[in-house]
């Protein structure tokens, strides 16, 4: 720090995202992005867009997507908020709801936006540790706290956790805010999704993303579920920082996306049995795999580093994921993409495992 003026700047860690290589010929398994193009729908969505559209400003409630997604859920439309990715969504939620002096509490090995959001913030934080199978230990969060927020299933383990350990984790924490981030929910067994528990627990805050199980990334859409008193405080804060957060092309894309579920449905029924492949496969190699219900596998060998091999499949321009942490260093996070794209880097795990 030089200048007098950097002294009120605000400093801050930033999150680091996965690269993005901008050549094509890259196979990309580091960001959990969805193999399998938008459906039609979503594509055909836009040409319903004029000119005339965009001249305007968008609709600041996104009711078209709101109520498609309420429509989808089989709720009211004031039980949804909507913001640009569910990043935006978390974030809004951090400073809408975590406001205590007590810490907020969440997993030592989860979301690495979390304990950014909570330095933005000023919000306190305390982290639990994952027990010695990556597991969440529920009676870790029935203690005291500032609010409660983890992934479900959990990121980068891929580990999903039960309804009734959740139900006892809302139980237990009836005065504050739970969010239980749904990012790849869409990937778990059937009936995993905590949404239909917000009529009891008008503190239990939902979130999802069009990111992954949506194969929209780049189009920026996130959504949380709650209860209305809880979307109408996110909306106070929201319209106090930015009205217009969607575009308008990203609202219609949105809005489609819900309406086309058939293909949604395959998309995710494909990603499932190719991770089970996947899965199965590098286990052949020695890799030890945790159990995945997202579409990634968190996968450790035994005798070969993590590290060398994410550089030696980036020489091969195969990109996965490695995080320079303790307790995960020696694992890797690969993303599900087209069964050929697995066996590519099957092939190399192969060659690099009979050396
Ligand atoms: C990917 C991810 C998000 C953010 O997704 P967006 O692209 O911002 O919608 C949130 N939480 C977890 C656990 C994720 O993995």
């Amino acid at each position: 720090m030089n200048n007098s003026w950097e002294k009120n700047v605000r400093t801050i860690e930033p999150y680091v995202p996965g690269e993005q290589p901008q050549d094509s010929n890259v196979i990309k398994l580091n960001t959990n992005e969805n193999p399998y193009p938008p459906a039609k729908e979503v594509m055909e969505s836009l040409n319903g867009i004029d000119g005339d559209m965009f001249r305007k400003y968008p609709d600041p409630l996104c009711s078209e997507l709101t109520e498609a997604l309420a429509e989808y859920h089989n709720l009211d439309k004031k039980n949804i908020f909507v913001g640009v990715g569910s990043d935006d969504v978390l974030g809004m939620s951090f400073l809408t709801f975590f406001n205590s002096d007590k810490p907020i509490l969440f997993p030592d090995i989860t979301y690495s936006f979390y304990p950014v959001w909570s330095d933005l913030f000023n919000v306190p934080f305390e982290t639990k540790a994952l027990d010695e199978n990556f597991r969440i230990i529920p009676s870790d969060y029935y203690g005291e706290n500032g609010g409660i927020v983890f992934p479900n299933p959990n990121a980068p383990t891929g580990i999903f956790m039960p309804k009734e350990e959740i139900i006892g984790i809302l139980e237990n924490n009836k005065d504050v805010v739970v969010i239980v981030d749904e990012a790849y929910i869409d990937f778990a067994p059937e009936g995993s999704s905590c949404i239909d528990l917000i009529d009891r627990y008008p503190n239990l805050l939902v979130t999802r993303t069009y990111s992954k199980s949506r194969t929209l990334a780049g189009m920026r859409i996130g959504y949380a579920v709650g209860s209305e008193k809880l979307i109408s405080y996110l909306n106070d804060v929201k319209f106090s920082y930015n009205s217009y957060t969607l575009t308008v092309a990203t609202i219609k894309m949105g809005a489609a996306s819900v309406k086309s579920d058939d293909y949604f449905k395959k998309v995710i029924a494909s990603i499932i049995e190719t991770r089970e492949y996947f899965s199965e496969e590098i286990k052949k190699l020695g890799f030890k795999v945790l159990p995945s219900s997202a579409n990634f596998v968190f996968a450790s060998h035994p005798d070969i580093k993590a590290s060398y091999i994410y550089e030696e499949a980036k020489k091969r321009n195969i990109y996965v994921r490695y995080f320079n942490t303790p307790r995960i260093d020696n694992y890797l996070r690969i993303t599900i993409g087209m069964k050929e794209d697995m066996d590519s880097l099957i092939e190399f795990l192969k060659e690099l495992t009979s050396k």
